[in-house]
């Protein structure tokens, strides 16, 4: 079997993490066997699962977000032996080690599904994300709904102010914007 390299992508409620659980239970389905990951930065909704914000879950494995430690819970219980299809949500919080370990998985003829935001709400490239859409096989860019005039949206904006990167999960921080709602976020002096 050939490995392929999927990327989900968009803005925050975009419908990522739906899509991702939506691929990996059919990969269920067709008797596939599935290593489900996301990082331990991400547990608004579910210690153990994948969520999105439209309720639906998925197990997952909760791993630190450093793609060295991914892949020794991958290599080192030869546990990647075992299974044809890897997911991994929010992987916009992996370091760029996450890119070689997704070429090595499709190398061994792995499917591997990646979701995770594109840019900041700086409106910055987010981590290693666009680098894997180059590498990718499949890009599935996703749009939100603008919550400013419904329109479709790319932007994730982000409300009120932060100094952090990320501030997950908090209620009421993050909105879906299109281009002309949009206004980046900028480091308060
Ligand atoms: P992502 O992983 O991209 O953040 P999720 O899959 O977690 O997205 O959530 C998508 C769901 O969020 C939608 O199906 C919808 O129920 C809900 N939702 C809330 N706000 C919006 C919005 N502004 N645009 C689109 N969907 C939204």
């Amino acid at each position: 079997h050939p490995g392929v390299l999927e990327v989900i992508t968009g803005p925050m409620f975009s419908g990522k993490s739906e899509e991702l659980i939506r691929r990996l239970k059919r990969a269920k389905i067709a008797r596939q066997r599935v290593a489900c990951y996301k990082p331990d930065i991400d547990l608004r909704y579910h210690r153990t699962a994948i969520a999105s914000h439209s309720e639906q879950t998925m197990e997952a494995a909760v791993v630190t977000p450093n793609s060295e430690r991914l892949r020794e819970a991958l290599f080192a219980t030869d546990l990647v032996s075992q299974v044809d299809v890897v997911g991994l949500d929010e992987a916009q919080f992996f370091d760029d080690g996450i890119q070689p370990l997704a070429l090595e998985l499709v190398a061994l003829g792995k499917r591997v599904i990646l979701a995770g935001l594109d840019t900041t709400f700086a409106n910055e490239p987010f981590g290693p994300v666009p680098a894997l859409m180059a590498l990718a096989d499949r890009v599935t860019k996703l749009n939100a709904v603008c919550m400013v005039c419904g329109q479709p949206a790319i932007h994730t904006q982000r409300l009120g102010r932060s100094t952090e990167l990320v501030v997950v999960g908090a209620a009421g921080m993050y909105e879906a914007r299109c281009r002309a709602h949009f206004q980046p976020y900028v480091e308060p002096a």
